[in-house]
């Protein structure tokens, strides 16, 4: 079980230090800002958008090593999907890290099945936020605001709820 959460950390470490998709996107139709008072972290989302299809994915930004990574990977994971597999990818990738299950309060319950987390990727490294309420402000940051920039363009959006 700790071999596990070392390989995580490592995971995370990694993506928190040369994460991918790291620039300013050229011809990005879709941008949002999002801030996370909690720990500071700031981010801006640039996606591309052709049809229904998110044809490239970038962010900028400077904050902690969970948002950096989450960013990052949530940037690898969605580019070429659709906006509706992007948004039931979030629905996912957010059970994942407050290990609800759409508002069921059980804990025996909260445990996703793993075949369901399949396309998550490397996205489930960072189910161990949720024992860290604060670190999931910063593992959501990028979600938040890539939906902001997918839906309304130049939002900044908040984290604190
Ligand atoms: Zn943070």
């Amino acid at each position: 079980m700790s071999d596990l959460r070392e390989l995580y950390q490592e995971v995370i470490l990694d993506h928190g230090k040369r994460p991918r998709n790291f620039r300013a996107l050229e011809g990005a139709d879709r941008t949002a800002e999002g801030y996370n008072p909690l720990c500071g972290d700031k981010v801006r989302v640039y996606a591309k958008v052709a049809g229904d299809v998110i044809e490239d994915l970038a962010f900028q930004g400077a904050g902690c090593a969970i948002s950096t990574a989450s960013a990052s990977m949530m940037t690898s994971a969605l580019k070429g999907k659709t906006v509706a597999e992007a948004e039931r990818l979030f629905g996912r990738f957010h059970r994942l890290i407050t290990g609800r299950a759409s508002g069921a309060t059980g804990a025996t319950e909260a445990r996703p099945a793993a075949a369901a987390d399949d396309d998550l990727g490397d996205l489930v490294v960072l189910a161990g936020v949720r024992e860290f309420p604060m670190r999931v402000k910063c593992a959501s940051l990028a979600w938040h605001t890539l939906r902001a920039a997918l839906h309304s363009d130049g939002a900044t959006v908040s984290t604190e709820e």
